[in-house]
């Protein structure tokens, strides 16, 4: 055996080819998404998830209806594909490893680890020297006292696993009432996060590949109702510096993590333009789908050519764009079916549906990207094609 740094390196794997099948863990439209970019390319894609008739499986070549916790299940699905990648993090850690027994599972099982789970993710980020908010592990109300009192409020009070798009999460106040807010969290274990006063919030998706080679999308800028992403735009509207330390930071996270795949770093921009990291997504993004129709390769894309170590496609913004997300809450608005024809009367606007027949309110059903000469211009677009859905906001 050589002791050079060369062979104690472990080699790089070779490239997963097209016409190989690709096993998605997860079945909504981050799958959907990704599997449509992945047949493009010859891919085949398998899906497994609980459930049928899927944002992801309706576009598959094969949907796998089976419980994530059906080791058996899993292994065998895993022997049918030539690797496992996730559209989901909040599958358990024993499937990834399941699945790890029989083909390569990308990112890995320990980036899933991490970052299903905000107080590990955050104490990672910590740890690593990443700038966070400050927080504390809620297990008591006495713990949740302590940090209100140490950390001051307002503040924010999270379950620390399986939260996403707000779930989970409260705005605590000096009025706020701890107790009630300490019995909320329903026995689960919590996180207490300093309220961040932000001047925006900005995401950075970006992709390693099994060689170490990174690259990120521009940077974009994420507005939110009710704690759900409602519009992105991109090129986000801060300064060169700025964006270029964010990228900085996601590839730190990334070389951190030695992650290979796409991850997305949700951060807040303080008024005197400090980041703090927010979030990591293990996985491709809401904010990243403006990317389908605005850059030369899009987030799916770049996902499927670093999990099988194709080399990483442009990320080139073609034009300024700006994303609308379609909520279920459209269709209740609108009394039914939204006016599709009326929102693509700009030729600039494309819609994008996931397939999911049950609207229901804070239900991701689709998105809108509207793509002009300007960020501006393009959230302008975006949000007015959005309105034309609703027959009575054009009216008003
Ligand atoms: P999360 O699920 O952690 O991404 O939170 C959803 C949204 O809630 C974020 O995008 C922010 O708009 C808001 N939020 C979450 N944590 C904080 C915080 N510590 N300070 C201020 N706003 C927050």
């Amino acid at each position: 055996m050589s002791d050079s740094p060369a062979a104690s390196r472990s080699p790089i794997p070779s490239p997963i080819l097209p016409g190989a099948t690709l096993g998605v863990l997860g079945s909504g439209q981050l799958g959907r998404m990704f599997t449509i970019a992945a047949r493009r390319l010859g891919y085949r894609v398998h899906i497994y998830s609980p459930d049928s008739d899927t944002p992801a499986g309706q576009v598959g070549d094969v949907e796998r209806v089976a419980a994530y916790e059906d080791l058996a299940s899993v292994r065998e699905f895993a022997s049918g594909v030539d690797l496992v990648t996730f559209e989901f993090e909040n599958v358990p850690s024993a499937t990834s490893q399941a699945a790890a027994e029989r083909v390569p599972v990308r990112p890995a099982g320990s980036v899933l680890h991490i970052t299903q789970q905000r107080l590990r993710e955050k104490t990672f980020l910590k740890e690593h020297g990443f700038p966070v908010t400050p927080f504390r592990r809620i297990a008591t109300l006495e713990e949740l006292t302590a940090a209100a009192r140490d950390l001051g409020l307002p503040a924010m009070l999270k379950t620390a696993s399986f939260g996403y798009d707000g779930k989970g999460q409260q705005r605590l106040t000096p009025q706020s009432d701890l107790a009630a807010a300490f019995t909320a969290l329903g026995g689960a274990e919590g996180i207490f996060e300093a309220f961040v006063t932000f001047e925006r919030e900005i995401s950075v998706v970006a992709a390693r590949s099994p060689d170490g080679s990174f690259a990120a999308f521009p940077v974009f800028e994420n507005a939110h109702h009710q704690q759900i992403l409602d519009v992105t735009v991109a090129p986000a509207r801060i300064p060169e510096v700025v964006a270029a330390e964010a990228v900085r930071i996601t590839q730190g996270i990334l070389e951190a993590l030695d992650a290979v795949g796409l991850i997305t770093v949700e951060m807040f921009l303080t008024p005197s333009h400090q980041i703090l990291v927010n979030e990591l997504a293990p996985r491709t993004h809401n904010s990243g789908h403006l990317t389908i129709d605005a850059c030369v390769t899009c987030q799916f894309e770049q996902q499927l050519r670093a999990v099988c170590g194709l080399p990483l496609g442009s990320v080139a913004l073609r034009q300024p764009a700006a994303m609308a997300n379609l909520l279920g809450d459209l269709w209740i608005e609108a009394g039914g079916v939204p006016d599709w024809s009326a929102a693509l009367s700009d030729p600039a606007v494309k819609l994008h549906l996931y397939g999911k027949t049950e609207p229901r309110a804070g239900r991701k059903m689709g998105h809108l990207t509207a793509t002009a000469s300007t960020a501006e211009e393009a959230i302008l677009r975006v949000r007015e094609a959005r309105d034309r859905l609703v027959p009575s906001r054009v009216r008003r």
